[in-house]
């Protein structure tokens, strides 16, 4: 219970600073809000941007087996028969009959070994039916049955239906893979938890081909190559956890599926799944289309249409399990021997969404302003830089720190020579967790600041 009272504090405390510093608000907060929908701001943009890119180096950039596409959002409906999305991506969904609450069946706490309704407390609920996640469309102007489509409840399927065209074009040999980022919708019944379970969202999916014989093989090297990721971008071993779905409980084309599941503050779950699918969509998408999208062996001349694994992450889940790792409280003393609370966030420079904070002593002072902003020109090129003069500068570096920016550059009156030569050209980098300082040479700032964010 105490656990997971400091569960939803914590909790709290990352949205309002999520809030306040500009990661996340709510979407048309004005008009109300809409819920399950978020809007990232400037600071979130930028965490999401970094956390993209990282993905996209490591799946696509830094690997000669794996393409990328952007697909679009509105595809043919058969796309989505086809796949079985159309009669069968429901969850199982009941009303509560006393106060009218709309609740996921397989997510209702019990008492007594009863359902009950979290929001009221009654026992008295419908029988679960099935409810469909897509959000429905129509395509043109007439509203009829032919114009239907829906909003892709994933980014998985513009893959296996562009598999021929990237086949052919890109002439690569089993195994191969092709990745995508993109927007992914579904209608959740309960959207809860921030922005971890959300109406609308972004995925990162990469579908590896391979021939039938090394499909389990490649399950467990994606489990552990997404594992790396994890680790890469700042999430401990030991918040990260793997659950191997039983056999039941694995859709009926699945030989294996994991999930890789973080702690966050409301309980551990999932972050990604990584899922050997076989040969279940390219096979109904061949029967569907009657277009071909089989696989010439060269070497055994044989035709088959082959296997893949799927390992698919959820953009804004890693993000807010980023910000959830990262923030911290500290209470520090300053020189003054007065205490204060830091809130920090303790973000790997590599995800952080400003990488530094350039600060002139003084905003009076026209050549440590025009210093500062020199030094701002020179690194702007090559990451994100974040210029300030308001403010004491503790406060501008506690501000810096709530933002989770690692290093702070300041340009003192040794910088412009005032106090003689030895460290002129000089500023301070001060680090963000361990709050120390040290004398850099402006000219090696950029290579310095550098290898420290890749
Ligand atoms: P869950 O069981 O939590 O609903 P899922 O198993 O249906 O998720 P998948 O279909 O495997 O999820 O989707 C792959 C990834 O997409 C998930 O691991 C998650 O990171 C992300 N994702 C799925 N649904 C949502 C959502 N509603 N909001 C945010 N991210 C989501």
């Amino acid at each position: 219970m105490a656990q997971a009272k400091s569960g939803s504090d914590r909790m709290e405390k990352i949205v309002s600073l999520c809030k306040r510093r500009g990661f996340v608000f709510q979407s048309s907060e004005i008009y109300g809000g809409l819920n399950g929908c978020w809007d990232y701001g400037p600071l979130g943009t930028e965490l999401k941007r970094n956390l993209k890119d990282f993905w996209w180096r490591r799946m696509v950039r830094e690997r000669d087996d794996v393409v990328g596409m952007d697909g679009s959002i509105l595809m043919n409906r058969q796309v989505w028969v086809a796949s079985g999305h159309e009669n069968t991506f429901t969850d199982p969904m009941v009303d509560c009959r006393n106060c009218k609450s709309r609740l996921r069946a397989d997510q209702l706490p019990e008492k007594n070994g009863r359902k009950q309704c979290p929001v009221c407390g009654s026992f008295d609920l419908t029988e679960p039916r099935a409810f469909n996640l897509m959000f429905k469309t129509y395509l043109g102007a007439t509203e009829d049955d032919s114009a239907i489509t829906y909003l892709r409840p994933e980014t998985a399927q513009a893959i296996f239906v562009q598999f021929r065209n990237i086949l052919e074009i890109s002439r690569k040999k089993l195994p191969f893979g092709i990745a995508q980022i993109g927007k992914a919708f579904r209608n959740e019944i309960n959207p809860r938890n921030f922005i971890f379970r959300s109406r609308e969202f972004e995925q990162m999916e990469l579908e590896y081909f391979c021939r039938p014989e090394n499909g389990l093989e490649l399950l467990e090297y994606w489990l552990q190559e997404r594992l790396r990721f994890y680790r890469d971008i700042g999430l401990s071993s030991e918040s990260l956890h793997v659950h191997k779905i039983p056999p039941e409980e694995c859709a009926h084309y699945s030989k294996g599926t994991y999930d890789i599941e973080f702690e966050f503050p409301f309980g551990i779950q999932e972050l990604e799944g990584v899922a050997y699918r076989t040969d279940y969509d390219l096979n109904q998408h061949q029967k569907a289309s009657g277009k071909p999208l089989d696989y010439f062996d060269e070497e055994s001349k044989q035709h088959f249409i082959p296997h893949v694994v799927e390992p698919s992450a959820g953009v804004d889940r890693t993000a807010l399990a980023l910000i959830s790792a990262a923030y911290d409280e500290e209470v520090v003393t300053d020189e003054k021997g007065k205490s204060e609370t830091r809130t920090v966030l303790r973000f790997h420079p590599r995800m952080a969404p400003i990488k530094c904070g350039v600060f002139p002593l003084l905003k009076n002072n026209e050549l440590l302003v025009r210093q500062a902003r020199e030094i701002v020109d020179q690194l702007r090129g090559e990451l994100m830089v974040f210029y300030d003069e308001t403010g004491a500068i503790g406060r501008r570096y506690r501000r810096q720190d709530e933002a989770g920016t690692p290093f702070g550059v300041t340009v003192d009156f040794d910088t412009i020579g005032e106090n003689g030569p030895a460290l002129r050209d000089t500023v301070t980098v001060r680090h963000r967790d361990s709050m120390e300082q040290e004398r850099i040479a402006i000219k090696e700032l950029a290579a310095f600041l550098g290898e420290r964010i890749r």
